[in-house]
């Protein structure tokens, strides 16, 4: 290896290891950018991209433009780096009564995402801006009435799930990091509202459910909110915010991987009969940074029993990925 190669492998290995940390703070390229587009015989409209890091340099820009009525154009562009800068190219739909399928490329460079569209009646230009968004509930103080189940350092709430060992999870920042297995609360909980924080980090070639999965495991019939990075995904019954294998939330709220989310979840915990039976749901209200995503969703998994006592509390998922929980508090509500 000679000095230059050695030098180069280095610096790869540097970037590598920043990557794994990135966010959309870091990475100038993922996340949020929005902008206008400039018809070149006039007219002009806001456009917004959500740009996905895929690894390896590629990326994937999920377009909307407000050229279409009732909905939105919407359209994909891949992108490649390319030295200091990333080129995109690809369509965006802007449905037949506006000539159908647009033409796109472009390129972000030095914090700019510029580009050109042609399509069968009109052609122009776009400029977008990257955004930084955060949630309106990020930070929340707990209110008087609540029970504070992480404060940032304290980790004894919570213990191994059925072994009921201490929490073997990494303090890091304030936050706690997924390590060692599921986590449970000792305590067990009637009916409550939650509020909690949670980062999935950054899996560049990860895809699907191995895209920073974690989970909040609601009491009675263990019914799984997701936690996954689904930043510029189509929303289904496994993306992030979906009550896992029963509904997709009504949007996709997600940030970027590596920004803080928050959940604020009103849950009503499902009631059994003497003999373990299920005779009323688990009722679900869940904001998304602070998008409404479920609305009194009356959830069930399979069963119809009561499962074992260690789900009576709320629980967080260790899927293997690196997920962090932060700022976590509940507030017990009086039974409807
Ligand atoms: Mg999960």
């Amino acid at each position: 290896m000679n000095r230059l190669t050695m030098a180069t492998t280095v610096l790869a290995v540097i970037s590598g290891l920043i990557c794994c940390g990135a966010d959309s703070a870091t990475d100038t390229v993922m996340g949020n950018w929005e902008g206008s587009w400039y018809g070149d015989t006039g007219g002009e409209g806001t456009l917004s991209a959500q740009v996905i890091n895929q690894g390896k340099g590629n990326y994937r820009a999920v377009m909307k433009a407000d050229i279409g009525e009732p909905e939105p154009a919407r359209g994909v562009m891949q992108g490649k780096r390319k030295g200091d800068r990333v080129q995109f190219k690809g369509t965006v739909d802007a449905g037949a009564a506006l000539g159908g399928i647009y033409q796109c490329t472009g390129h972000i460079l030095a914090g700019t995402f510029t580009g050109r569209y042609t399509g069968p009646d009109s052609e122009g230009s776009f400029r977008m801006k990257k955004v930084r968004k955060t949630s309106p509930t990020l930070g929340a103080k707990p209110p008087e009435a609540a029970i504070v189940l992480f404060d940032g350092k304290d980790l004894s709430r919570w213990v191994t799930n059925r072994e009921g060992n201490p929490n073997p999870w990494k303090p890091v920042d304030g936050a706690m990091e997924v390590r060692g297995g599921d986590i449970v609360t000792k305590d067990r909980f009637g009916d409550f509202k939650l509020h909690l924080e949670f980062r999935v980090p950054l899996m560049e070639e990860a895809r699907g459910q191995g895209r920073g999965n974690s989970g909040v495991f609601l009491p009675g019939n263990c019914e799984e909110l997701q936690v996954l990075d689904s930043f510029g995904f189509e929303p289904s019954k496994g993306s992030c915010g979906a009550i896992y294998d029963q509904k997709p939330p009504r949007v996709n709220a997600s940030l970027p991987p590596g920004e803080w989310q928050t959940y604020d979840i009103t849950c009503l915990v499902p009631r059994f009969d003497e003999k373990d039976n299920m005779i009323q749901k688990t009722i679900l209200t869940v904001h998304h940074n602070g998008v409404l995503i479920h609305d009194r969703f009356p959830a069930k998994r399979k069963t119809n029993r009561r499962h074992g006592d260690h789900f009576r509390g709320i629980l967080l998922q260790d899927h293997g990925n690196p997920a962090r929980f932060r700022n976590i508090w509940l507030v017990p509500l009086k039974p409807e």
